[in-house]
């Protein structure tokens, strides 16, 4: 068996559980985030079948982007976005950035996004928890702030929306925080929202029940 078979099965079989249960025909995508490791390991989770990855520093994902240059990987960016980087993520070509915090953030990458004349796929990150130390626009705002970005941003394609599972312990608070997310995602289809980025590690499968169509793993994929 290839390393990481095992656990990535495992899953693959707990999603798939709770996926049938809640919506046959929902798909649901996994980003194997992996900001704690190198391109050696990245590439032996490629070799079993995953393509998407996710880093949450411009920095790692450009030397990653390099090291694997030669294999077709899906790059997502999950992380804080400083403004000074912006310019550098946008040359990476990211197939989807999950975390634009703010309207103020997707007009400085669309303004980026002009003079490059590129057009890029992005996320409303939503703090739904309502968490002093998280990033994202506050959920009674967020459908306003989508439909400002969609209408001012014409170089940005929002395609949904992205959340981080409240912090604690408590499963009613985290699938609270969730339905919150998923509520708006929702709202949001006739505007076009395609995916409901929510769910980590120790959420997933919470998550999976609540709506989320794509996932980010990391620390039980790879350790
Ligand atoms: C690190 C990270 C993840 C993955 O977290 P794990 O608990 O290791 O699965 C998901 N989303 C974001 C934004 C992250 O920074």
């Amino acid at each position: 068996m290839k390393k990481y078979e095992e656990r990535y099965d495992e899953i693959l079989t707990n999603i798939e559980k709770v996926r049938v249960r809640v919506n046959q025909h929902q798909i649901v995508k996994i980003i194997a985030v992996s900001k704690s490791v190198d391109a050696k390991e990245i590439s032996q989770m490629y070799d079993i079948g995953q393509r998407a990855f996710g880093e949450n520093r411009v920095q790692d994902l450009k030397s990653k982007v390099k090291e694997l240059e030669n294999l077709p990987i899906e790059w997502h960016f999950i992380g804080r976005l400083q403004t000074n980087k912006i310019n550098a993520l946008i040359d990476l070509n990211p197939t989807l950035i999950h975390s634009c915090s703010s309207l103020e953030l997707a007009k400085e990458i669309d303004k980026r996004a002009k003079v490059k004349n590129r057009t890029l796929d992005i996320l409303l990150q939503i703090n739904s928890a309502k968490e002093e130390q998280k990033a994202g626009v506050m959920p009674e705002l967020a459908i306003e702030i989508y439909d400002e970005i969609a209408s001012t941003c014409s170089n940005l394609n929002l395609k949904g929306v992205m959340s981080i599972g409240a912090h604690t312990e408590e499963k009613r608070v985290i699938k609270e925080s969730f339905k919150t997310t998923y509520d708006i995602f929702e709202k949001l289809n006739k505007q076009g929202a395609k995916y409901c980025s929510m769910g980590m590690s120790n959420d997933y499968e919470l998550a999976v029940e609540c709506g989320a169509n794509m996932l980010r793993i990391g620390s039980v994929l790879f350790h």
